[in-house]
């Protein structure tokens, strides 16, 4: 039976932080019929190859259908209980803190409520931490150090609306492609110029009016030239001054700063310079590039200085813009699913916000200190002081930095769950116990994207075999491991009731994440709930923060940050003499878990490569489509060379998605050094040092 007639569904796409709205219905043999929803205000209906495909992806080959203790299925009760059971002697034996969660920006909101809640309330350990840590971490630092709080400043309509939009670390073609959709209309519609920032000719530069490739690691080094040169030119707003605070020491460190770092030659800096200086409405988009770094705090903060300076923030058409790679990577900071938050963006070092969230979820104790941060975690569990491991939809012994070393933590550690929707992960080969959970269509619940919108995601097709949703599984352990008052949900509609509630609070502290408008909403507006950007109060909803030059920082003020451009962690050396950069491909998500069931999208680019300079190539006597061995201290991949000058001499490029299960000695991350940015724990993933030879079958 095919599914003419039924009516459509609307929800959310779950590949990127874009959040497009999808209408959903059910195609017959369990598959899906997927076209834009015309009304969603993140697309108004455009989807990108990934998204267009995900009816191709909800088949249930690969799937995980009951609970596995050792490998051998069981019923939920058995595995429930072991659960339990292990995570309790644990805390007993050894503290709170020798367990953790390793999450994901997969989960929705109301999942990631529960999960957090059971950590940091009610286990008493801040070791909860995401695979967001990877993606986004060093902008909620810059965020928080420049203006109080985990704020994203601006809208998608900003991009529509401005005269130029500058890429910075960000290949917005590919990564987030329905934005770059809306990017290419308002220059089609307004001319808005293009600039992109980025060590490597993506597809991205290809509309572009100016390509900096900049050297490695560079870009504070840059913002800190266009500081410079704001302050030169005279192009400080000066009524928006007043509402900043350490702009003169900023620019004077600025100023400082050696700009041949980024070695660009002078008529490119100055073209980019004039055409920033020159055009009231700049928005700079940054994503991994300028994040995934050791230095990557600093990196934002040198971009957000920029516009805090020039005034060019909280007006249409303007602001800094920080891409969120997964598509519930905002929710996860609104629940406070990091490490170093607490809930509704409340700080776990304030007292009286510790306080207030203890007594509002009934806790004994909230912890003080930031927990283990994603690195951290892994490093602990490495060294045997974690005791017990749940990893929740995400797939660290392929993701993380250091992969290989990660995979065989987690084979180690005395007692690791996997909450998947399938068992085919390098992650779920190595664990003890794993536990079912539904996929995207089969879960109600919400997300938000990149600028703030609240969406829901709804369920369109059943739950397949023993499959549950998230929250019930984590609220289940919750209930077992002694915590019941606190974890008996009915439906997510209640969880979300309770974290608006929760914001409500955040919101009498002076905090921007404010949803209590929310708090009383009903089941049934819940399931009706349509897109809506927060805040989210009884005297507002949604828009633009900082129009009124007022900030979260105690004196209402914004901070300019002085930062100094540093190098990567790691330098070439005459043993690793290349640098690495890593990235996402146009029509693969992460490690291909989903996008893999679709042969569209497997046939992008069907095997995993490594872009190689021409010159680099003829000195090593590598041919295009030659195999090379690429080596580090960290471990090995052995990549399709692709000869272009795409990439700069002495640098690589290989895409991230390949595993062990698809393709042997790919996992790129085994090369990737665990240093991570020492703000915000994020690791560097774009400039590690490798050797490279023409690899050659035994
Ligand atoms: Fe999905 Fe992102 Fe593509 Fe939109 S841009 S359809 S959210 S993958």
């Amino acid at each position: 039976m095919d599914g003419a007639g039924l009516p459509e569904t609307k929800s959310t796409c779950p590949y990127c932080g874009v959040g497009c709205g999808v209408l959903l219905r059910p195609s017959g043999e369990g598959g899906l019929d997927v076209r834009g929803d015309p009304d969603h205000p993140a697309n108004f209906g455009r989807l990108c190859s990934k998204g267009s495909a995900l009816g191709q992806t909800v088949g249930l080959e690969h799937r995980l259908l009951a609970p596995q203790i050792g490998g051998v299925e069981t019923d939920w009760d058995t595995a429930l209980d072991l659960v339990a059971e292990r995570f309790k002697s644990a805390i007993a034996q050894h503290g709170p803190d020798s367990v953790a969660f390793y999450v994901s920006g997969q989960l929705l909101t109301e999942d990631y409520y529960v999960a957090n809640k059971l950590m940091k309330g009610f286990i008493g350990s801040a070791n909860i931490d995401t695979n967001s840590r990877l993606c986004m971490a060093s902008s909620v630092a810059g965020h928080k150090r420049a203006f109080g709080s985990d704020t994203v400043p601006g809208t998608y309509e900003d991009l529509d609306q401005a005269d130029l939009v500058v890429l910075v670390g960000s290949n917005l073609a590919w990564c987030h492609p329905v934005l770059h959709q809306r990017l290419l209309q308002a220059r089609k519609t307004r001319g808005t110029k293009i600039v992109v920032v980025d060590p490597r000719r993506t597809a991205s530069c290809a509309d572009a009016d100016l390509h900096l490739a900049l050297q490695p690691g560079s870009d504070a080094a840059l913002f800190n030239g266009l500081l410079t040169q704001i302050a030169a030119r005279g192009a400080v707003d000066a009524d928006y001054a007043a509402n900043l605070s350490g702009l003169e020491a900023a620019v004077a460190s600025a100023t400082a700063d050696d700009l041949t770092a980024t070695g660009l030659p002078h008529h490119e800096l100055r073209a980019f310079f004039d055409l920033w200086i020159n055009t009231p409405k700049v928005v700079t988009i940054y994503s991994q590039g300028v994040n995934q770094s050791t230095t990557g705090t600093d990196k934002v903060n040198a971009i957000l200085n920029c516009h805090l300076a020039a005034g060019r923030i909280g007006k249409p058409g303007c602001g800094p813009f920080s891409v969120t790679g997964q598509p519930n990577a905002m929710g996860g900071r609104e629940v406070g699913g990091l490490a170093n938050m607490l809930a509704c963006h409340l700080d776990l070092e304030n007292a009286d916000h510790r306080a207030a969230v203890r007594q509002f979820w009934g806790a004994d104790t909230v912890p003080s200190a930031a927990g283990l941060k994603a690195v951290d975690m892994f490093s602990a569990v490495a060294n045997g002081r974690i005791k017990a491991l749940w990893i929740i939809h995400t797939n660290p012994a392929v993701s993380m930095p250091d992969a290989d070393a990660v995979r065989d933590a987690i084979a180690a550690c005395p007692f690791t769950v996997v909450s998947d929707i399938t068992a085919q992960t390098d992650t779920a080969r190595v664990a003890d116990v794993l536990l079912p959970a539904t996929a995207w269509a089969e879960k109600e619940g919400t997300v938000t994207n990149s600028d703030r919108t609240i969406s829901r995601q709804r369920r369109v097709l059943p739950a397949p075999g023993l499959a549950r949703d998230d929250w019930d599984i984590l609220a289940e352990v919750g209930r077992r491991m002694g915590f019941d008052d606190a974890f008996d949900y009915a439906n997510p509609a209640e969880i979300f009731r309770e974290h608006a509630t929760l914001s409500g609070i955040a919101g009498q502290f002076g905090r921007d994440y404010d949803i209590s408008a929310l708090a009383d909403i009903s089941d049934a507006a819940y399931a009706a709930l349509q897109p809506t950007r927060w805040p989210v109060t009884k005297n507002r909803i949604g828009g633009r923060f900082f129009a009124d030059g007022r900030f979260f920082h105690a004196d209402g003020k914004a901070r300019i940050i002085a930062v100094t451009s540093r190098p990567p962690a790691t330098s070439p050396t005459p043993d690793s003499p290349f640098v690495l950069n890593t990235g996402r491909l146009r029509d693969q998500w992460h490690t291909m878990t989903r996008t893999a069931l679709s042969p569209r999208l497997s046939g992008h680019l069907p095997e995993p490569f490594v872009d190689i300079h021409p010159k680099d190539a003829a000195s090593l006597g590598i041919s295009s489509s030659d195999l090379v061995s690429l080596r580090n201290a960290h471990g090995r991949a052995i990549l399709r060379a692709r000869i272009t000058k795409d990439v700069q001499q002495g640098q690589f490029f290989a895409p991230i998605h390949w595993t062990a299960e698809t393709a042997r000695c790919a996992r790129i991350d085994a090369l990737v050094a665990p240093a991570t940015d020492p703000i915000s724990g994020q690791p560097e993933s774009k400039a590690s040092t490798v050797s490279a030879t023409r690899f050659q079958a035994a």
